[in-house]
């Protein structure tokens, strides 16, 4: 049974969309957050046994990938969706700011290192995307790539979208199932957020006064915003951009994405063949005897 329709928060392709203008406070069906964790409990559980036939077929690879303001709940959201999933078959990263070694490569080179293996969840906290959003906001950074001159013009974030568009596409076609997830926070969400994390000595770590000045240019990030799921969205490797400003909401939606995407595919443990099963036969006799 569906808890949400999460098909209204998926991006068709070429849709343009106004983050503006969506519900970060959207928590239909439910009036409050009476029952939400008996619900995700349920979405676990249900996970945790996709995911066993998931790792056992052997065959797809589901990445998954986060991308959101900060304080908008991803790190969080990737703990408590995961939470039952077996973690032989699950693998997260978080991708910083480049190290000189990246720097060193082309932009998806750190990124298709880290893809998962098949029969496993590949959970990128942040992404290849970072390329055209904070490198977009701030292109002080791509100064810094160093990238032959003559390769960087104006139509460099277009140039990237097709690689990514591309490149999603050759990995579907291998296998890797790709589902693109935006937690939509509210600016004045997030800013409740920070000072609950400047009030908590608890969470004083998570503060970084770099987060206050890249609120200054919030307008520029929902653009660039935008812009990237527009021209990224497809069929094959969507965008869901998830209302976040309800943290118990955000969870049970993604848990209910992954669970549809891993009902849709053929999922089913190995067969076993009359080799096998003979194999086992004598394996029972032997223990037996
Ligand atoms: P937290 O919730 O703990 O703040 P975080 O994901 O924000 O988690 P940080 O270490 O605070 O982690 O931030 C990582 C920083 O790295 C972000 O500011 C992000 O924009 C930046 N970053 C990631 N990828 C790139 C990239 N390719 N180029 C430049 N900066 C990047
Ligand atoms: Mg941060």
């Amino acid at each position: 049974m569906k808890h949400v329709d999460v098909n209204r928060f998926k991006i068709k392709p070429k849709q343009r969309i106004r983050l503006s203008d969506l519900d970060t406070a959207d928590t239909a069906p439910f009036a409050s957050d009476d029952g939400a964790k008996k619900i995700l409990q349920k979405l676990s559980k249900r996970l945790f046994d996709l995911t066993e036939v998931l790792y056992a077929q052997d065959r797809y690879s589901l990445l998954l990938v986060f991308q959101a303001m900060d304080a908008a709940g991803k790190d969080s959201a990737i703990k408590h969706v995961m939470r039952g999933v077996d973690p032989k078959a699950t693998q997260v990263y978080s991708f910083k700011a480049p190290s000189h070694e990246e720097l060193d490569h082309d932009f998806m080179w750190r990124c298709l290192k880290a893809l998962p293996e098949r029969g496993r969840i590949g959970i990128f906290n942040r992404s290849y995307y970072e390329e055209v959003l904070v490198v977009r906001v701030h292109p002080e950074l791509l100064l810094r790539q160093p990238i032959p001159e003559k390769l960087v013009s104006p139509r460099i974030w277009d140039e990237r979208f097709e690689d990514i568009r591309n490149i999603e596409q050759y990995l579907c076609r291998n296998g890797t199932v790709i589902r693109k997830f935006y937690l939509n926070v509210s600016k004045a969400e997030q800013r409740r957020r920070f000072l609950a994390r400047l009030d908590d000595p608890a969470k004083n770590w998570k503060f970084s006064l770099n987060d206050v000045d890249e609120r200054l240019r919030w307008k520029e990030y929902m653009q660039a915003y935008e812009e990237a799921i527009r021209a990224t969205t497809s069929s094959d490797a969507p965008w869901y951009v998830i209302p976040a400003d309800h943290k118990w909401f955000t969870r049970i939606a993604i848990a209910e994405v992954i669970i549809e995407t891993l009902e849709s595919l053929d999922l089913h443990f190995p067969r076993i063949d009359s080799r096998k099963r003979r194999e086992l036969n004598l394996a029972r006799r032997r223990l037996r005897a």
